[in-house]
């Protein structure tokens, strides 16, 4: 019953006549297709031709960051209502790649988290293991932090569109993606993190989305796990078709 929801990050790829000569080519491909909610992460500069291009269509646009500042002396930033007026309602929070290289931190991502709900924006927030905690065993624990701190002083009441993804870190552009069964473990351990935090009914209703590695050929067996409410990809929603085919699992 929760409406799955399917999101490309583009990460660093697509200029915005990149972007415009994507968005033409997948449109039509995805037209009719209300099943799943369609979400298009393109990078800052590419979001205003995103949203342009997209408008009056089923595709939603999110940002892959954001200040946690609505304004001030932060150069080089984008703050929520900037995005909010470009028309972005998504915005993707606490990446691994952002936390690897540039210093996002737990806190960040609270921060980030508190003030995208605030302006009314659908936060992505990402969650997920490196390589040697999994071989530690410590994925558990890795999951259980990285929420808790995530949703500290959050209220469930105000974080109603909250969307969670679960990254593997070593899943992450290497082919390897995790089993189902890998990731919908996982998935339990931060819907019940969510439980804690939120209650039952909120982390029941929850989306939680798998990204590492999503394919066409591997996108229907993850989907088809009772936790896994989405997907967050990566590589694969950089060509049209391909992304299609994975939104139409
Ligand atoms: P890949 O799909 O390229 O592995 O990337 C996943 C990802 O990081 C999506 O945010």
């Amino acid at each position: 019953s929760r409406k799955k929801i399917i999101a490309g990050n583009w990460k660093m790829h697509n200029t915005p006549q990149q972007s415009l000569a994507f968005v033409k080519a997948f449109l039509p491909l995805v037209a009719d297709h209300t099943r799943d909610e369609i979400v298009l992460c393109p990078p800052y500069l590419s979001l205003a031709t995103v949203v342009e291009a997209t408008k009056g269509s089923n595709v939603m646009v999110g940002a892959q960051n954001m200040h946690w500042e609505v304004k001030g002396a932060f150069t080089g930033e984008c703050s929520p209502e900037m995005l909010v007026e470009s028309g972005v309602t998504h915005v993707i929070i606490g990446h691994s790649e952002r936390r690897q290289y540039f210093n996002e931190t737990d806190d960040t991502v609270n921060r980030k988290l508190e003030v995208a709900l605030e302006h009314g924006l659908t936060p992505i927030v990402c969650v997920g293991e490196v390589l040697e905690e999994r071989e530690a065993g410590l994925t558990e624990d890795v999951l259980r932090r990285q929420c808790s701190r995530a949703f500290r002083g959050i209220s469930g009441k105000k974080a109603a569109k909250l969307v969670m993804a679960y990254e593997p870190v070593w899943a992450i552009g290497t082919g390897k993606t995790a089993t189902p069964e890998i990731a919908e473990d996982a998935h339990l351990v931060i819907r019940g993190e969510a439980a804690k935090a939120f209650g039952d009914d909120f982390a029941h209703a929850l989306r939680i989305q798998y990204g590492g590695s999503v394919k066409a050929d591997n996108a229907r067996t993850l989907m088809s796990q009772p936790d896994i409410d989405g997907a967050l990809v990566g590589g694969a929603s950089l060509d049209a078709a391909g992304f299609a085919k994975i939104v139409k699992y």
